[in-house]
């Protein structure tokens, strides 16, 4: 039998079809049809999401948790359905391990105040990477700063890979925490972290991982992962912005004290004792972005409508083409050659100064990002000021690259 006919019929993925449900996508930016290459910065909503929250906004707002009316009872509702929304989507095993934070930024923060701050002993360590988003530094810094401990930073090479073998040589006695990016915002590189979470744990090392790159481009499963914390923002996945995720290992989160008090987080308050209430409420203290949240369950739900493989697949397909498109280009050097990278390029052009590039790309209706990326240690280890950084998703087209290496060119080509 000819082996063609069993094979499953592939179809390509239907770019122009999906670019229909991103209503942004038909704008026009200086009279040049939009093209969106600033993903990595925050991606753009598809009409579900826009739906899903104007259906709120419009016929069920009310505060939560807290109301036996009706309105209060739906919002509830939809909150906590959006939870469960994120829990099946990265494979969490219940849904007290969903915590709605602001973003990844806050996540982080919250691990550090919460869990770090009151184990940690002047002498103890924390283990970066040198490509860390200043949202997986900072936080860590102050807490350093708090108790005394020391942060240790786990090198990258030219390439702007991080080699497992280097961070492990790193885990040592006082290591109480190990802080990695899934994949870098400034290179697109992505991390050896299944290995570097196994060798953690190994270790008695808790890990907390900084998806905020990785989860709008591969699938990111907690069980089988095996990280004690994974942190993501809604707004690079399709959700509106100041919503986003900690997932926690529940044992920890028990373990945990509250980070901010107030209004949700308790069970009983007296001027002489409070008690806290259950997870994952005790995370959430105040009126949280319950808008912001029914966006981030719609923009899973509608991931969960379209063919991800296919989409991944799409979006890796860009990344080759664009890396292609930008070698031919006198002058241009790809920043971030890791031989593993997500669907985002970063370069820079000689005599060009990044931000000069994004106003002439602007001016033919391309947005990219130009600057440090919040990484600036990256940009240190490259000796550069900045780069300009190009960053897919899989609305993204190869027609969009091609004029993205035309105008660069024409960038180039003005300043000679
Ligand atoms: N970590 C990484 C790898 C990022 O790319 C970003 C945002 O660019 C952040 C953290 C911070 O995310 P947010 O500003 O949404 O909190």
């Amino acid at each position: 039998m000819n082996s063609a006919a069993t094979q499953p019929l592939v179809l390509p993925f239907d770019v122009m079809r999906v670019r229909q449900d991103f209503p942004i996508l038909a704008r026009e930016v200086h009279r040049q049809p939009l093209a969106y290459l600033d993903n990595g910065a925050s991606a753009q909503r598809p009409l579900a999401v826009i739906a899903a929250v104007d259906d709120y906004e419009r016929h069920h707002h009310a505060n939560i948790h807290r109301g036996v009316h009706t309105l209060s009872q739906e919002a509830t509702a939809l909150y906590e359905s959006a939870r469960d929304r994120v829990m099946r989507h990265i494979n969490a095993r219940s849904r007290n391990e969903v915590l709605f934070v602001r973003g990844t930024t806050e996540a982080i923060n919250l691990v550090a105040q919460s869990y770090a701050r009151p184990l940690l002993k002047a002498g103890d360590e924390i283990l970066i990477t040198h490509l860390e988003h200043h949202a997986n530094i900072v936080p860590w810094q102050m807490v350093c700063e708090q108790t005394g401990a020391k942060l240790v930073v786990a090198p990258m090479d030219v390439h702007g890979e991080v080699h497992a073998e280097a961070v492990e040589a790193l885990m040592g006695p006082r290591t109480r925490l190990l802080a990695c990016a899934h994949v870098s915002n400034a290179l697109g590189t992505v991390l050896p972290v299944r290995r570097l979470l196994a060798s953690a744990r190994a270790r008695g090392i808790v890990s907390l991982v900084d998806g905020a790159q990785a989860i709008p481009h591969m699938d990111v499963d907690m069980q089988s992962l095996a990280c004690d914390f994974y942190v993501f923002s809604g707004h690079k996945v399709y959700a509106p912005t100041g919503i986003g995720v900690l997932y926690g290992r529940e044992a920890l989160l028990e373990r945990m004290p509250p980070w901010q008090g107030g209004g949700d987080m308790i069970l009983t308050v007296s001027f002489e004792r409070t008690t806290y209430n259950a997870l994952p409420y005790k995370f959430e203290a105040g009126t949280p972005n319950i808008s912001g949240a029914i966006g981030l369950g719609a923009a899973l739900a509608y991931l969960g409508t379209i063919d991800l493989a296919a989409a991944h697949a799409h979006e890796h397909a860009l990344l080759l083409h664009a890396t292609k498109v930008l070698s031919q280009i006198e002058g241009l050097r790809i920043v971030g050659t890791a031989r593993e990278k997500a669907s985002l390029v970063s370069f820079a052009v000689d005599a060009v100064h990044a931000h000069d590039l994004g106003t002439i790309l602007d001016q033919d209706g391309i947005a990219i990002r130009t600057g440090h990326h919040c990484a600036m240690p990256v940009m240190d280890f490259f000796k550069l000021p900045a780069t300009a950084r190009a960053s897919f998703v899989f609305y993204n087209t190869y027609e969009e690259i091609d004029r993205l290496g035309a105008s660069v060119r024409r960038a180039r080509a003005m300043f000679r």
